[in-house]
C-alpha cells in the first residue's frame, strides 16, 4: 500500500531472470523486480507471467513452464513473510491482511500448452488465473499481432472454445499481443470483462502492439481493464520516455473511458529499461504521486493504482 491505496500490476516477466540464475529473494541490481523492491514500491497485487520461447520444441516448452512454475513456487515459499500466492479475492484480502504482496500466476502465449480445453482446466487447477492468449507469436488459440496481416486471421474454433472455458473457469482473458481480429473475436466470445495486461494508447503512439480508441472502448463495454505498458518503445518514438509518458497514456485512457478501466501493466523484466523515473517496480508510488499533482481526484488515483485490476481479479477468478 502507498498512500493508503493499493497498488497493483497486471503484468512483470520476472521469473524468467529467476530461471536465468538471479535470486528475487534478495536485492538484485539487474531486476527490475525483486522481493526487496515489490515491497519498497508497495505493490499489494502482482500478476507474474511464465513465458516459453516459441522457438523451443514443444516437449521442452512444457519442460521450461514446469521450471518457471517450479521457480515460482519456491520464490513464494523462500520470501512467505512478504508474499504469497493468491488464487482468489479471499486470498488477497487475506493477505492484504499480513501485509504480503499477492502473486497471481499468469500464463504468456498458449505456445506453451497443448491443445485443447484439458489445458485450460489444468492451468486453473495448478493456480493460473489470466492467459495472455499469445505473444509475438500465432498459436493454437490465434493469431498474434505481429502477424502481417492483423485483421485476416482471429481466433480458431479451439481458441473460441478456451475462452468460453477461461470464463466458466474464472481465468482472465487477457489480449495484449493478440491481432486485432482476435482482439474483436475476444470481445464477441468474452462474457466476462477481459483485460489487455500491458499495452499503451495507440493514438500517442502508433504501435502494433498498443490499442486504438475503439478497442480501449470495448474493453471498458466489458468492465475489463488496459495496463499501461512501461516499455518506452510502446510510450513514444524516439528516445527518452519518462514517467510524465505513461502518466500522458494513463490520462489519455482516463478521458476517452473515465476512471474505471486504467491500471499498470509495467511489463518490467521483459522490458530492457524503465522510462527515466519508473526505473523499477520501488518506483510505482511516484506515479500515484504525480496523478495527485496534476489534479486528479483520490478516488481516482486510488482506481488506477490498483482497485481496477483488483476489481477484474474479483469478479473473473471469484
Ligand atoms: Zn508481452
Amino acid at each position: 500500500m502507498y498512500n493508503g491505496m493499493i497498488l497493483a500490476d497486471a503484468h512483470c516477466d520476472s521469473v524468467l531472470r529467476a530461471l536465468d540464475g538471479h535470486d528475487l529473494t534478495r536485492k538484485d541490481p539487474d531486476c527490475q523486480i525483486d522481493l526487496a523492491k515489490l515491497r519498497a514500491g508497495g505493490v499489494d497485487l502482482q500478476f507474474f507471467a511464465l513465458w516459453t520461447s516459441p522457438s523451443t520444441v514443444p516437449r521442452r516448452a512444457s519442460e521450461r513452464l514446469c521450471s518457471l512454475l517450479a521457480e515460482t513456487s519456491s520464490l513464494v515459499l523462500a520470501g512467505s513473510g512478504m508474499v504469497a500466492p493468491a488464487r482468489s479475492h479471499a486470498d488477497f484480502e487475506a493477505n492484504l491482511s499480513e501485509s504480503k504482496t499477492s502473486v497471481v500466476l499468469a500464463i504468456e502465449g498458449a505456445h506453451c500448452l497443448a491443445p485443447g480445453e484439458a489445458s485450460i482446466d489444468l492451468c486453473h487447477d495448478i493456480g493460473v488465473r489470466i492467459i495472455t492468449l499469445c505473444w509475438n507469436n500465432s498459436n493454437w488459440l490465434g493469431t498474434s499481432a505481429a502477424q502481417a496481416d492483423t485483421f485476416a486471421h482471429g481466433l480458431t474454433p479451439l481458441g473460441r472454445a478456451a475462452v468460453r472455458r477461461m470464463s466458466e473457469l474464472g481465468i482472465i482473458v487477457d489480449v495484449s499481443h493478440a491481432s486485432e481480429r482476435m482482439f474483436w473475436d475476444v470481445a464477441e466470445v468474452c462474457d466476462k470483462p477481459f483485460i489487455a495486461s500491458h499495452s499503451c494508447a495507440r493514438a500517442l503512439r502508433d504501435h502494433p502492439r498498443n490499442l486504438d480508441d475503439e478497442q480501449i472502448r470495448a474493453i471498458a463495454y466489458a468492465n475489463g481493464v488496459v495496463g499501461v505498458n512501461f516499455c518506452p518503445a510502446f510510450l513514444r518514438s524516439g528516445p527518452g520516455a519518462s514517467i510524465d509518458d505513461v502518466i500522458a497514456h494513463i490520462e489519455y485512457i482516463l478521458a476517452l473511458v473515465g476512471d474505471n478501466h486504467v491500471c499498470f501493466g509495467s511489463d518490467f523484466d521483459g522490458i530492457r529499461v524503465g522510462p527515466e523515473g519508473l526505473e523499477n517496480v520501488s518506483k510505482f508510488p511516484a506515479i500515484v504521486d504525480r496523478l495527485l499533482e496534476r489534479g486528479h481526484t483520490e478516488a481516482t488515483v486510488r482506481k488506477v493504482a490498483g482497485e481496477n485490476l483488483l476489481r477484474v481479479f474479483r469478479e473473473v477468478c471469484g
